[in-house]
């Protein structure tokens, strides 16, 4: 017992290790906070590195896509679909599973995994 409640003070007393998110936290001055952390006034920890086989955000290349249609057929999550208007496949973000079968499939590479993970907005689409 008096273990953890030496580890919970220690704890509460250390400084957060992440940076401060959202964006309602970050400084006034972005100029100032980076000249006052290369002169070790604030500290900032260095952004999490996003690893190589990182599955984000899907790209779609308008110009490589040969309407095929076998990305829709696949996606579990139906989060691809084809817009015979538009003569596109749109991309459902907010359904995808990031599984990365779309882009497997895709004989043309019109499809790409990105990095991407902030994906956050006020738009369904
Ligand atoms: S990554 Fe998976 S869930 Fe997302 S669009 Fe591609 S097939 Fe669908
Ligand atoms: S699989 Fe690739 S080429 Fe085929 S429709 Fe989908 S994005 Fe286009």
């Amino acid at each position: 017992m008096i273990v953890i409640a030496k580890e919970l003070v220690k704890q509460l007393l250390k400084k957060p290790f992440t940076n401060l998110f959202p964006a309602k936290y970050a400084p006034k001055s972005i100029k100032q906070f980076l000249r006052d952390a290369k002169e070790g006034k604030v500290k900032l920890n260095p952004p999490v590195v996003v690893p190589p086989n990182f599955r984000g955000k899907i790209e779609y290349d308008e110009k490589k896509c040969i309407r095929c249609k076998l990305c829709t057929r696949v996606c579990p999550a139906k989060a691809l679909e084809y817009v015979e208007k538009e003569n596109i496949i749109k991309y459902h973000l907010f359904r995808c599973a990031f599984c990365g079968q779309c882009v497997d499939v895709c004989p043309t590479g019109a499809l790409k995994l990105t990095k991407e993970f902030l994906l956050a907005g006020y738009k369904k689409d």
